[in-house]
């Protein structure tokens, strides 16, 4: 019933480990995205039925699946482990969409495989939920990401620090290929192995690139744009990943691997909320330092394919990765021109937008609503509430005085702050209420955050920012 087209599985067999997902005792159809399966061209019905949801529980493989999970290694908080792998996720198989863009099926938290070391490969219904509302919050952001087809129950206990029921995410990808699925060939010397690997991604992910006469070089800049990008996009969105391992950076340029990130409530450029990360490493505005370490990992495993001359391919490796700064500082500066509806390109805008992210965080400004309110005072709206977010109103008031100098477009504004975000404390409602058998909390967030650009009255609860007894101020991995 699904139109499977593997390529990953006809890779080199130390690409992967071929491996069935595990049977669960009474698995429940938490929620499905109806609008993911018609855009991935799925029979809705089919997947609705006894059959679709024994897939989608890990009970029975549909004829051409070949589930396997996928080797990879990755620096782990700066830290090498040359073997990590699909622990607790099965890639069911690829389906190639009405568009021919190719996407990875895969099961989250279906049971061990060869790489689950000492876990067990099963996921908590916390996690299952908390990448469900956010990939496909940030989806509906205009971010590139993984997202979330299916949640299912398992009716199994899995036992975390204390018992949690078990869960199952279906997560599609356009794939699941790692800037450290790159790393544990290299750390093999395995050349060959990164030839196939490199070519496979191009052919996926950069075809351009083939055609060139340097396609490894140029598959580099790609993945090099793509990060950049990205991470200016969650910077925009006051978004924290928590866990910008190497292992956790896709080569698409998809945000992947929503463990213990989080949306900032009051803005501070150094903010944290991963409780595993006690340095800061993390941090919202170290974000694109790390990106640029990370992607100098990869450049790292692609020089022997770059040029066969070590000093022509370091040097052609440099320049690829030295357009990071560059490309990751325009796309940051346009995204923020256009929260603040300002137009042109001069330092004044530049030193204007690092003034303003600089009297946030003085002030303790709650981010999205700053944007959020900003947005209504352009459209002539009263701004009582932009300046009570401020601590001293004098502070506002010459702020405002200078940005109102400015010619704003307020369409612009529109459609660069959302008046929705995942807010922590709404997600960790949903999942308490969820942990208890009542989804309503869990179903109204996707559905709103489905529209986050939108006024919609109903949800105007969801705005809000934390009491200070409400506020999340640490997550957790929860694996
Ligand atoms: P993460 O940091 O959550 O992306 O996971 C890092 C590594 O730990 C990956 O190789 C995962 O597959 C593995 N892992 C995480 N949770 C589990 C689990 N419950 N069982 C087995 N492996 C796991
Ligand atoms: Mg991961």
């Amino acid at each position: 019933m699904i139109p499977f087209d593997n390529s990953y599985a006809r890779l080199p067999e130390h690409f992967h480990a071929f491996v069935s997902p595990a049977q669960v005792p009474d698995p429940k159809l938490i929620r499905l995205n109806g609008a993911l399966a018609e855009d991935l061209g799925l029979d809705l019905e089919w997947l609705s039925s006894p059959a679709g949801l024994a897939m989608l529980a890990g009970n029975a493989m549909p004829e051409g699946a070949e589930p396997l999970a996928q080797a990879y290694a990755g620096h782990q908080f700066g830290g090498w482990a040359p073997q990590l792998g699909d622990g607790r996720a099965i890639l069911l198989g690829e389906i190639i969409k009405k568009d021919g863009q190719r996407r990875d099926i895969q099961l989250k938290g279906s049971g061990r495989t060869p790489f689950s070391r000492g876990g067990d490969g099963k996921a908590a219904i916390g996690p299952v939920l908390r990448e469900y509302i956010l990939s496909e919050a940030m989806h509906a952001l205009g971010v590139p990401t993984t997202r979330a087809l299916a949640a299912v129950s398992t009716g199994e206990i899995v036992r975390r620090e204390e018992p949690l029921p078990g869960a199952i995410l279906t997560r599609v990808a356009s794939s699941h290929i790692r800037v450290g699925t790159f790393q544990y060939f290299y750390a093999q010397n395995d050349v060959a192995a990164l030839k196939t690997l490199a070519d496979h991604v191009i052919a996926r992910h950069y075809p351009d690139a083939a055609i060139t006469d340097e396609p490894y070089a140029v598959f580099l800049e790609g993945v090099v744009a793509a990060q950049a990008k990205l991470i200016a996009q969650w910077m925009h969105l006051g978004f924290i990943h928590g866990v910008m391992n190497t292992d956790n950076t896709t080569v698409s340029g998809e945000t992947i691997d929503y463990g213990p990130c989080a949306f900032m409530d009051t803005f501070h450029p150094d903010k944290v909320f991963s409780s595993i990360d006690r340095q800061g490493r993390y941090a919202w505005s170290n974000q694109p330092v790390i990106g640029h370490w990370n992607l100098l990992r990869l450049a790292e495993t692609l020089l022997p394919l770059i040029s066969p001359d070590a000093e022509a391919a370091r040097s052609k490796a440099e320049s690829a990765i030295e357009r990071f700064s560059p490309i990751f500082r325009d796309h940051y500066l346009a995204g923020y021109r256009r929260k603040l509806g300002i137009s042109g390109q001069d330092d004044a805008q530049e030193d204007f937008i690092k003034r303003t992210l600089g009297i946030l965080a003085e002030q303790q400004v709650d981010y999205t609503l700053f944007f959020r309110h900003l947005t209504k005072v352009a459209t002539g709206s009263t701004n009582d509430t932009l300046k009570g977010l401020f601590d001293d109103p004098a502070v506002y008031q010459s702020w405002l005085d200078d940005w109102s100098q400015r010619e704003i477009d307020v369409t612009v504004m529109q459609q660069a702050n959302p008046i929705l975000i995942p807010r922590n404390h709404r997600v960790e409602q949903a999942i308490r209420f969820a942990q208890d058998g009542d989804f309503k909390p869990f179903h109204r967030l996707v559905d709103a955050l489905q529209q986050p650009f939108s006024e919609q009255p109903a949800h105007a609860d969801l705005e809000e920012a934390p009491t200070s007894s409400e506020e999340v101020r640490a997550t957790f991995c929860g694996t």
